[in-house]
């Protein structure tokens, strides 16, 4: 069943018109991308990372390293397109400086030596100093979980099914899901957003234990519970790319 992969929550970003973008310019030879090998590869495939705008170049076994410079000429505007977004991501996770959002509340993150976990006292978050964003994300898989599990187990309830699962996961590529064994999955990144959003969310996959498919009855079941869910896709759309940790300063 195609649904069980829940592709339209894609995290997308942001139209480039939202602010004069710090260009990143487009690489036009192989040493300026990733090139990777691949056997299971039947063409040439070009991604760009999110958030660094690295460009990932993927090759069949035995294509000619030429493909590389012919995929970026022949992609030229499409990788310019999607490394201004890359920019205009950059420029708002930036601005943003060290307060995040998480569920709705602004914490100030506080950088301390010496530390290994995340703490939280009031609205200061005490990270590592030097942490990667893994003790910080650990400390955000967990507030998501304490957020999402109970809300989905309602919704579940109030649509008279029951969740067997409901995992966090990491999945960059969607923000939630739900499977025919009756699992959902949501990234950890929703607690990032307004509460909100994330309910919608919850509310969609809930349905989905209902309507495990994008039907004309799924849309109005949905929409009967969630009244928010063009305006919460509409959201993510605008801003799903934002909700990241920001990196230890350089
Ligand atoms: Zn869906």
């Amino acid at each position: 069943m195609p649904d069980a992969a829940d592709a339209d929550l894609d995290l997308s970003v942001p139209p480039a018109a939202a602010g004069p973008p710090l260009a990143i310019a487009v690489p036009t030879t192989r040493d300026e991308v990733d090139v990777v090998r691949s056997s299971r590869a039947r063409r040439v495939s070009v991604r760009v990372d999110r958030m660094t705008g690295a460009v990932r170049i993927t090759l069949p076994q035995r294509a000619p390293l030429s493909e590389v410079e012919r995929a970026l000429s022949r992609h030229r505007r499409w990788l310019a397109a999607r490394l201004a977004e890359v920019a205009v991501v950059r420029a708002a996770v930036d601005a943003r400086g060290d307060v995040l959002s998480v569920w709705g509340e602004e914490l100030t993150l506080v950088r301390e030596p010496g530390r290994s976990r995340v703490h939280r006292k009031g609205h200061a978050l005490h990270v590592p100093a030097g942490d990667d964003g893994a003790a910080l994300e650990r400390w955000l898989r967990a507030r998501a979980r304490e957020h999402l599990v109970p809300l989905t187990e309602q919704a579940a309830a109030a649509l008279g099914r029951s969740v067997a699962r409901v995992s966090i996961g990491d999945a960059r590529s969607r923000w939630g899901s739900c499977s025919a064994k009756r699992t959902i999955t949501y990234s950890w990144r929703l607690v990032l957003a307004p509460p909100w959003v994330a309910e919608a969310i919850v509310w969609h996959e809930a349905c989905h234990l209902v309507e495990l498919n994008h039907s004309d009855r799924f849309w109005s079941l949905l929409r009967r519970h969630e009244p928010r869910t063009d305006e919460s896709r509409r959201w993510l759309r605008a801003h799903g790319a934002t909700l990241v940790v920001p990196s230890a300063p350089r």
